[in-house]
């Protein structure tokens, strides 16, 4: 009869990291500050968007901003995942997720996956100036607002799809604002601002721009 091997240690099969890099907490702060991790590495989902629950299962409209390692382009495995030799590439300096991922047994994961999530203020107490626009973008297009306003132009409110517009417009102005004039990394605008509000409009309101701009 076949016997299931049951594994009790981690056998770095990588499965883990090709499901999307881990989320930050409080216990990573010093990782970044030492340049462990370079905020170009990071995004940040915003309150209000679509999350899948890696421990509990499906997708969740997040409480809270958590922020995450980056992805290989058009994959879900994380980017510091080596593949050809199976191996992270900054694993002496691995987020705390990363070192209490035991797929064999998920207590530890448990514990510590929805506390103390590291955010982008406190990520950024050091630099007042980035803070100030962070808070500036969020204020004029959190998700809420979009939620309203998405909800204003499937009624047929033409006024909601000309605010919606404006303010896809508004966050390509800024960012591009915060990269010519604040010298700024264009590596660093997810971070910062989370994805562009064209591709959150997209993925998780199913609404396409050009559509909105006939709208
Ligand atoms: S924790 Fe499990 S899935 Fe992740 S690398 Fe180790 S053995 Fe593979
Ligand atoms: S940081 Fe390293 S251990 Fe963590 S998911 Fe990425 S490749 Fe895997």
């Amino acid at each position: 009869m076949f016997k299931k091997e049951i594994t009790t240690e981690c056998q770095r099969c990588g499965a883990c990291c090709k499901k999307g890099g881990p989320a930050l907490h409080d216990e990573d702060r010093s990782i970044i500050e030492q340049g462990g991790i370079p905020l170009t590495a990071l995004y940040t989902i915003r309150e209000g968007e679509l999350a899948r629950d890696n421990v509990n299962g499906g997708v969740i409209r997040l409480p809270a901003e958590i922020i995450k390692i980056k992805s290989l382009e058009d994959s879900k495995t994380c980017m510091y995942f080596d593949d050809a030799n199976k191996s992270c590439e900054i694993y002496d300096t691995r987020p705390i997720e990363c070192r209490a991922m035991e797929c064999w047994n998920t207590k530890k994961i448990e514990a510590i996956y929805a506390h103390t999530r590291l955010t982008r203020c406190l990520v950024l107490e050091k630099a007042g100036w980035l803070t100030d626009l962070v808070k500036a973008h969020e204020s004029e297009c959190a998700l809420d607002k979009i939620q309203i306003l998405v909800e204003g132009r499937e009624a047929g409110d033409t006024n909601a799809t000309s605010a919606l517009m404006e303010m896809v417009h508004y966050d390509l102005h800024y960012r591009n604002l915060v990269v010519e004039k604040g010298k700024i990394d264009p590596e660093m605008l997810d971070f910062l601002f989370g994805r562009p509000l064209s591709a959150i409009l997209s993925l998780q309101f199913r609404v396409k721009i050009e559509k909105l701009k006939s709208a």
